[in-house]
């Protein structure tokens, strides 16, 4: 297995590797890894705009959102300031869904580009640094607050925390929000399986369990409420951050630093089987599916962005 990103080498591409039988349905024998972009300090939160062609993506200690255009593969700056932000999305009305780390806030772009802050607080407290966000087919806004934003101010603004790290549920046409769980260390990238029944969450914290560090957890969703959460994957020995599904129910695991070849996408399958890598030479924090028809996967990767196309498909708004 290949260690390395090898631009312009012989198809297959050595980087994209099945380790079981069901991922070799997804794997193209003659589409490699591009690198469409670099230059970021931390790339971050990638968010697909099939109306516009483009992908959005931030670079946090840059607080800069960058789009990178299909058409002519062009990076210009979207957003700067963008307040630190990390994680994007869509809503079901094609708005932009952003966790901005400086603000400490979940902000909504409007269709004429004004930004409506969504959430800021809980019972009176200020969010430590919201980090990434889904949304469900209700409307429903359901993110992160870790608080990596607040430990230092490379990627926001040093503070201490006000509230537990936590899980939330936002419904933002009447504000109200709940805690979904407090009992992760740091909650960071977060899915949907493709029929909205199961959430999965990363914990890159490595305090609260040891001997299992790090782990993807999946949570059964029960209306506005989640339970019954359970251990989905290990990734020891290195890290998982964001996370996106296909529409086939496995899960697409943006990781890093746990050694040589363990840099970029693992996949894994819906009874927890990991089933394929794909290698970057960079740690990977996110990933989204994008294209005309969801078939193209996009990684923000430490200082680049990166791009294969696969035959797995992404859930639509994800
Ligand atoms: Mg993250």
């Amino acid at each position: 297995m290949s260690l390395f990103y090898t631009e312009n080498a012989a198809y297959p591409d050595p980087n994209v590797a099945a380790l079981d039988d069901r991922f070799k349905k997804y794997a193209i024998g003659n589409a490699g890894v591009e690198r469409l972009y670099t230059g970021c300090r931390w790339a971050e939160g990638p968010v697909w705009f099939g109306d516009s062609r483009c992908l959005l993506w931030s670079d946090i200690p840059n607080d800069r959102i960058l789009r990178w255009k299909e058409e002519d593969g062009q990076v210009s700056v979207f957003r700067s300031p963008s307040h630190f932000s990390n994680g994007n999305t869509r809503d079901r009305q094609g708005r932009l869904i952003t966790c901005e780390h400086g603000s400490r806030r979940v902000t909504r772009t409007e269709l004429d580009g004004r930004v409506t802050v969504l959430m800021n607080s809980y019972e009176n407290k200020r969010l430590n640094a919201p980090n990434d966000v889904v949304v469900h087919p209700d409307g429903s806004i359901w993110f992160t607050d870790p608080g990596y934003g607040i430990l230092m101010d490379y990627e926001g603004h040093q503070a201490e925390p006000e509230l537990p790290t936590a899980v939330y549920r936002l419904d933002p046409e009447t504000g109200e929000a709940v805690v979904l769980t407090e009992e992760l260390e740091r909650p960071n990238g977060l899915a949907f399986s493709p029929d909205f029944s199961l959430l999965y969450v990363v914990d890159t914290g490595v305090t609260h369990k040891p001997g299992h560090p790090r782990a993807v957890y999946v949570y059964e969703v029960d209306g506005r409420r989640i339970r019954n959460g359970r251990e989905f994957c290990d990734m020891s020995p290195g890290i998982a951050d964001g996370v996106r599904c296909d529409m086939d129910g496995n899960l697409w695991v943006g990781a890093g630093w746990g050694g040589d070849g363990f840099d970029g996408v693992h996949v894994y399958a819906p009874d927890g089987d990991r089933i394929g890598q794909i290698l970057l030479p960079e740690p990977c924090a996110n990933l989204c599916f994008g294209g005309l028809k969801r078939k193209r996967l996009f990684m923000t990767a430490s200082r680049s962005l990166y791009a294969l196309y696969v035959e797995a498909q992404g859930v639509p708004f994800s």
